[in-house]
């Protein structure tokens, strides 16, 4: 995806995947501050990890407790959540119409849950929280709860949770990743959504997944991963170079990577939106 759009803004530079040893994570940020690198962007397990290794945060990064980006300048590094706003905006292209105090429940309480519930908090939506392990969903509620405020994250176990009224459901568990037959929710709680929700599941690999094929046969929308992921990465690239390069330039990069079925948006697309 980078590299593809180095190539789209006719900027030399080049992305390159790193395995890096939790054990080794301190010298491998250290490594950022030469001369020459832009930043890098970070995955499980250093998202949280990486946090007192820099010396500046986004509000995004210190209220989801992750960095998903690193952007350096001049030898200093500042840590950044794309994540949050790449949902947003995976949201707008997906159609999901942003009605003040509307319910959503977001399944999954790790980093990326904590990066839905920022997002849609910011957008003013009105959060539950259900995961596997209910404790750590109360966490969530604990840590975002402001008292008198128009809109709250409550954490609830499935059956409680309010189906019938929610207007969108995130799947920001890792249920389903890699396998086709997993899903983290009971296809009954599906049937009990209205026919306009919306069902957008993070994870993108399989491009369907058990999730999204149940949500259709329920008659209802239903998205991968890939926008929210295409959209982190434009966020990143353009903390990055300064450069605003369409979001279509991203999906496509990544559709030519794994050809499956998703997203495309024509090129030239205005991006939708700042890094929150
Ligand atoms: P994480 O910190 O490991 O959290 C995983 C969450 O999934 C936990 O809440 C866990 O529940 C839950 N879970 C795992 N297996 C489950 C199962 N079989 N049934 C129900 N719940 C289950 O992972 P993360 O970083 O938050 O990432 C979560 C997912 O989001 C991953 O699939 C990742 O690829 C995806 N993601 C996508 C994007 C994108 O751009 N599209 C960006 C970020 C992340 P417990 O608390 O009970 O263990």
């Amino acid at each position: 995806m980078h590299r593809a759009a180095f190539a789209h803004a006719g900027l030399s530079g080049t992305y390159d995947a790193l395995r890096v040893a939790p054990a080794d994570l301190r010298s491998a940020v250290a490594d950022l501050r030469r001369p020459g690198v832009l930043g890098a962007n970070l995955s499980l397990p250093h998202k949280e990890a990486a946090l007192p290794l820099l010396d500046s945060l986004s509000g995004a990064a210190r209220a989801i407790g992750a960095v998903n980006t690193i952007v350096h300048r001049d030898g200093a590094l500042h840590g950044d959540n794309t994540d949050a706003p790449g949902l947003r905006d995976a949201l707008y292209d997906a159609g999901y119409i942003w009605e003040q105090g509307a319910e959503v429940i977001v399944l999954g309480a790790g980093g990326a849950a904590r990066a839905a519930v920022h997002a849609l908090i910011c957008g003013e939506q009105n959060v539950t929280v259900v995961n596997r392990t209910l404790e750590r969903a109360q966490v969530i509620a604990a840590d975002w709860h402001v008292p008198d405020a128009d809109f709250q994250v409550t954490a609830l176990p499935a059956h409680a949770a309010p189906w019938e009224s929610a207007v969108l459901v995130v799947n920001a568990s890792s249920a389903g990743l890699n396998d086709p037959d997993q899903t983290p929710l009971d296809a009954a709680f599906l049937a009990r959504l209205s026919a306009g929700a919306l069902v957008y599941d993070m994870v993108y690999k399989p491009a369907e997944t058990r999730l999204m094929r149940e949500a259709r046969a329920a008659g209802l929308s239903a998205e991968n991963g890939l926008g929210m992921l295409a959209h982190q990465a434009r966020l990143a690239f353009r903390a990055w170079t300064g450069a605003d390069v369409p979001v279509s330039v991203f999906l496509n990069a990544l559709q030519a990577d794994a050809p499956q079925p998703g997203p495309v948006l024509p090129q030239g697309d205005a991006p939708a939106g700042d890094q929150g």
